[in-house]
């Protein structure tokens, strides 16, 4: 029999021990580091791994690598179907990861929850479902120009596919949504509002709240992107009263091949199915079928039944943590980022003051390429990322082709933001 053994109860998890100091709260990083294996692992000729990318993934804690360990040691069956015991308890297990996920996000309800692959995933459901049943030629979609490709290519299909018409909320200089310039682009009467509540390349917060609540006033639905928000701080859907809300699994610390779609109920209901398949239907005959109730109407085949165990882990993980603590880490973090990187000659960051972001900081260097940046730093051990990080437009917005960004979660410590500088300027001699 398999036991709760490896979701651990938050109340008895050592990490949640928290170390006050100077008036901030961080973690007990020893601890913390300990559960990172991967952290520990040295890279090109014994550099020690300074990992600063955790906007493209997270790592993984060991409980959520034991979690999903222990179910294919003592669990592995399909799920929803058999009536043996493995089944039945890899589907009690499956079913739990779906309701601690409905809880991590204030979900009034599991069957709000649909497990997909990925955001991506999560908003092609939509644009598919949604789009396709709802939007006529001719009606309007507001986006924003800080989207990820994510949450412009579905809806670019959608509207080369139906004549649908998308408009842009314009981001300002300092990186941020011009809500004025939003009020106006709502006087269109737009079907939906797709945005991201935190920039990957900016570290912009949006305020989902009252975004979402202009949209309502407006008569708009909407969607947010939550890829870059749940991972790092409290939401709460419920409160933010979104109607669908995205985001995956591998950016939280749990395992890839899974993510989220939370939908309103009465969306969902409305909602033909995503695929066909099994599981998502309640009887097949030669004539047809009719589709299973929410949120299996959406989950067509064997869903990744390991992975989404490995998400309840996550879940378990990052509620022990404390998802207040883990934004004011990170926070911190951010601003000290600033600190260090502003007086190097040169650089220019992209995006707000570290007050108004997260632990995003994407910046440029005079003169320097960021794939050659990326590739002097990892070679002294940091790993940070060089590009479009998936949101050409933005760069574009803003002029650039490519940008360098350094990605912060709760394992990220100061010493690691010294690194990045000292690394910089090394970059910065490379070329001299
Ligand atoms: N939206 C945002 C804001 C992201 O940062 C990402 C990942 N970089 C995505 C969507 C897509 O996430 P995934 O690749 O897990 O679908």
């Amino acid at each position: 029999m398999v036991s709760d053994e490896f979701s651990p109860n938050p109340t008895e998890n050592p990490l949640t021990q928290i170390v006050f100091t100077s008036n901030m709260i961080s973690f007990n990083q020893e601890e913390l580091l300990s559960q990172f294996p991967i952290l520990s692992v040295k890279v090109h000729s014994n550099k020690r791994l300074v990992y600063l990318d955790s906007a493209a993934t997270s790592q993984k804690p060991e409980v959520v690598m034991r979690a999903m360990n222990d179910f294919y040691e003592h669990a592995n069956a399909n799920i929803h179907r058999g009536i043996h015991a493995l089944a039945e308890l890899a589907t009690e297990m499956y079913e739990k990861s779906r309701q601690k996920t409905a809880d991590f996000i204030g979900a009034s309800d599991a069957s709000q929850i649909i497990f997909t692959r990925n955001t991506t995933e999560s908003i092609n459901l939509v644009a598919y479902s949604w789009g396709r049943k709802f939007l006529e030629t001719g009606e309007r979609i507001l986006l924003t120009q800080m989207e990820h490709h994510s949450n412009l290519v579905p809806w670019y299909m959608l509207a080369e596919e139906r004549g649908v018409k998308i408009d842009f909320i314009r981001v300002t200089d300092e990186g941020e949504l011009d809500l004025e310039h939003y009020q106006q682009l709502l006087q269109t009467q737009p079907a939906l509002v797709a945005f991201t509540h935190m920039s990957n390349v900016l570290g912009t917060i949006n305020p989902a709240k009252e975004m979402i609540d202009l949209a309502h006033q407006a008569g708009a639905l909407t969607l947010v992107d939550g890829a870059q928000a749940v991972p790092h701080f409290p939401v709460d859907v419920t409160d933010l009263n979104a109607d669908f809300y995205a985001f995956s699994a591998h950016k939280m610390c749990g395992p890839n091949g899974i993510g989220v779609l939370y939908g309103r109920k009465k969306l969902l209901l409305e909602m033909p199915p995503f695929m066909g398949g099994g599981d998502m239907i309640k009887k097949v005959t030669f004539e047809g079928f009719s589709t299973n109730s929410i949120p299996y109407k959406f989950e067509a085949g064997t869903p990744a039944i390991a992975e989404g165990i490995g998400l309840g882990a996550a879940i378990d993980f990052l509620t022990s943590m404390g998802m207040q603590n883990v934004f004011d880490h990170e926070s911190e973090l951010a601003a000290y980022a600033f600190e260090v990187l502003t007086p190097i000659p040169g650089l220019a960051i992209i995006g707000p003051a570290p007050d108004r972001r997260g632990g995003v900081v994407s910046f440029t260097l005079q003169g320097i390429h960021p794939h050659d940046i990326a590739q002097i730093l990892d070679r002294e051990g940091i790993a940070v990322r060089a590009g479009h990080h998936c949101a050409m437009p933005l760069h574009q917005r803003f002029n650039l082709h490519a940008s360098t960004r350094a990605s912060l979660y709760l394992y990220n410590t100061k010493a690691d933001l010294d690194a990045l500088q000292q690394g910089l300027f090394k970059v910065i001699d490379t070329f001299k």
